[in-house]
């Protein structure tokens, strides 16, 4: 079968390996003209690792994956530590390591294995066709393909969402929520005045979060979150001004953070937006799969690993299924709707508790992990992977 997937991100190259894997010719296209993710990094729990390890990339990953042993709490006034644990039961449960990556890494890693040869960069796709036997899709550039399968990984402001969802033919446009924040992002080299080398390590504290993680590289990912409404103005010469003015006042360790950010070199700034969910995700011969069907804020850490998921619910219902592309789809739908449903709602409740949007469940949560012992937070982070399709139905430990 001939298959087009638009979106080369994570979402629609680990679908472009799976369904290459499954011996069908796989083209995708995407609007990028080079490999330039947006943001830094992000952390693979334990479901998306497994998707991968599944599509033969275990060792890569192991290899591009920073080592994430403890976790821990500080207050991001005095620097005091709320709580400090081990992360290894999140291991022992699920019976994978999380990792925490480059997204530059990953991606490469994900279209080299799929083949730079078969990804037509440059090509926004403008419209997709279903005639019931085939469907074509039309690029910017007036060129045209047609395959017995589209895959709409199209990201957040997909063209395929509005294809499945009829908004292309003058239905409801589902629109996206701002989360109440905006997220900086980059990669500065570990400095333990900041945190451990193997520790996520979070200071909180008037609704504001700032965290690094390692990544592998002698690096850290740092994320900070700033609650603010959507269109503040930023121009990127203003650097860290907007970090200087939330977190200057901070504990030392936030003003060595601060200091290392050379906002030339690595500085992201990305307002947070979701979408409610929705399970029209399949039409014909079309399917949406990551941010397209379910846009998340990444306040749990789980919207490319929801992507991992797809693409392995996605393969496993084309290669058990017999009674026709439209029939499996429908099927891939029913199996991932309402799971990505439940981790986008599990982000929304993180993301209030951790903002200050609902200042009482705040509070209460900074007064919970000052007696903490890992044992709540693990059960949180184990309980976004249990209901993963890639656990067979088999949990956790
Ligand atoms: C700040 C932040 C931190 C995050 N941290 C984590 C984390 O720690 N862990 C985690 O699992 N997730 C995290 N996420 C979520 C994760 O980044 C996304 O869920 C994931 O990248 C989605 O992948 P995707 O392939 O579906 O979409 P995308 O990565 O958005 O890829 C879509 C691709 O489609 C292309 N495209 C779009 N429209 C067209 C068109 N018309 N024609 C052709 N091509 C098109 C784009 O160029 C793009 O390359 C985070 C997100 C943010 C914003």
């Amino acid at each position: 079968m001939k298959v087009i997937v638009v979106g080369a991100g994570i979402g629609g190259a680990s679908a472009g390996i799976a369904l290459q894997r499954l011996g069908h010719e796989v083209v995708i296209y995407d609007q990028m003209r080079e490999n330039k993710p947006v943001g830094a990094a992000l952390s693979l729990w334990s479901n998306g690792v497994k998707v991968l390890n599944w599509l033969g990339l275990a060792a890569e990953v192991a290899a591009i994956g920073g080592l994430m042993d403890d976790m821990a709490y500080l207050d991001g006034h005095s620097g005091e530590t709320l709580c400090r644990f081990s992360l290894a039961p999140v291991t022992t449960q699920t019976g994978q390591r999380p990792y925490v990556v480059a997204r530059a890494d990953l991606q490469a890693l994900l279209m080299e294995r799929f083949g730079m040869g078969r990804i037509r960069l440059g090509a926004r796709l403008t419209g997709i066709a279903d005639d019931g036997t085939t469907v074509t899709a039309t690029f910017a550039d007036g060129s045209t393909d047609t395959a017995d399968l589209l895959i709409g990984a199209d990201g957040a402001r997909s063209l395929a969402r509005d294809h499945v969802t009829g908004a292309t033919e003058g239905g409801p446009r589902i629109e996206r929520t701002h989360a109440g924040y905006t997220n900086f992002n980059g990669l500065i080299p570990i400095d333990e005045a900041i945190g451990p080398a193997n520790q996520w390590t979070t200071y909180v504290a008037e609704g504001k979060r700032c965290s690094v993680m390692p990544v592998a590289g002698g690096r850290f990912y740092y994320f900070v979150d700033i609650p603010e409404p959507p269109g503040v103005p930023y121009d990127r010469a203003e650097g860290t001004r907007p970090l200087e003015r939330a977190f200057g006042h901070w504990a030392p360790g936030v003003r060595t953070l601060l200091d290392a950010i050379d906002p030339d070199a690595s500085l992201n700034r990305v307002e947070i937006w979701d979408i409610d969910p929705f399970h029209t995700w399949v039409r014909g011969r079309v399917a949406i799969l990551g941010d397209a069907a379910h846009n998340t804020s990444p306040d749990i850490g789980q919207g490319a690993c929801s992507a991992l998921e797809d693409t392995f619910a996605l393969a496993i219902t084309l290669a058990t299924t017999t009674l026709g592309v439209e029939d499996s789809l429908v099927r891939y739908q029913k199996i991932r709707s309402a799971r990505a449903a439940d981790l986008v709602l599990r982000a929304r409740k993180r993301c209030r508790e951790t903002h200050a949007f609902d200042p009482v469940a705040t509070q209460a949560w900074y007064d919970h992990l000052r007696t903490e012992d890992g044992s709540e937070i693990i059960r949180g982070i184990v309980g976004n992977i249990t209901d993963s399709p890639i656990n067979l139905g088999g949990g956790t430990l």
